[in-house]
């Protein structure tokens, strides 16, 4: 479903990915763990080429893109269509605010999918439904926790329909006893099999919601595995340092 080939991103000389190679079939969630500046965001925004790699070539599902030979820059149209086949959820929960919680995951699919607004409303409060917030559709986004705005970010980015989801770090931002309503959802996803890649500092959410964990550090992919083994019984010594942070 992703196929990365190659990757290399350079910010101002400096080398942020350094030839990365990922693949993530159909159904799998894989989680992204490393050290601050790894690159774990910079990889995942390559995904759906948020940032655009210096080189290399990344797929998702039927979506393809080769920046191999340093080729021009690809058109905003390409880009759209690129982008539509993955929702991303980052950090800051990035909501409208001058719409309602409804409002925020109808927007997509009645501006971009060009979605029937009665049929998209529909589809919006089932997802709200889904993410434990069909209460809250006629609220205001700043009247809601940090818990609450992260499921609707996933509600909307759901509304779109996406092939593959992609988080950041989505639960860094919340309070401690935020967290666990948001996992809540990211877990129900991946048990519908959804595909996922998913960057996190909670490894004991990654060792158990993950298929796959990879460990980046200095741009460069030092371990990929089963996500029990990778956790409990790391093969590199890199890897066992990173995570000794974190007992
Ligand atoms: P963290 O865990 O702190 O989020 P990360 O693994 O996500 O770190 P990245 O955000 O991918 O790391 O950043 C990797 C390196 O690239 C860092 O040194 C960062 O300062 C640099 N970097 C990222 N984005 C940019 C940018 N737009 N311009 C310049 N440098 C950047
Ligand atoms: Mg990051």
């Amino acid at each position: 479903m992703i196929e990365v080939r190659h990757l290399r991103k350079a910010f101002g000389g400096v080398p942020v990915l350094r030839d990365v190679s990922l693949t993530v079939s159909r159904g799998e969630a894989v989680a992204l763990i490393g050290p601050s500046g790894s690159g774990k965001s910079t990889l995942l925004r390559c995904l759906n080429l948020l940032t655009l790699p210096d080189s290399g070539a990344v797929r998702v599902g039927t979506q393809a893109m080769d920046f191999t030979g340093g080729q021009r820059l690809p058109r905003d149209r390409d880009l759209a269509a690129f982008r539509a086949r993955t929702g991303m959820v980052f950090q800051a929960f990035n909501l409208f605010p001058h719409l309602s919680v409804l409002g925020n995951v109808m927007e997509g699919p009645v501006t971009v999918l060009r979605t029937a607004p009665a049929e998209a409303r529909e589809r919006a409060l089932a997802l709200l439904d889904k993410v434990g917030l069909a209460d809250k559709a006629a609220a205001s986004p700043d009247r809601l926790s940090g818990g609450q705005k992260q499921r609707v970010a996933i509600a909307r980015a759901l509304a779109m329909r996406p092939e593959v989801m992609l988080f950041d770090e989505a639960t860094s931002a919340l309070d401690p006893e935020l967290v666990g309503e948001v996992l809540a959802v990211v877990r129900q996803l991946a048990a519908e099999g959804m595909t996922m890649v998913l960057v996190t500092h909670e490894m004991a959410f990654a060792r158990e919601v993950a298929d796959r964990v990879v460990f980046l550090r200095d741009g460069t992919i030092v371990e990929d595995g089963p996500a029990r083994q990778v956790i409990d019984a790391p093969r590199e010594a890199a890897t066992r340092a990173f995570l000794s942070h974190f007992h």
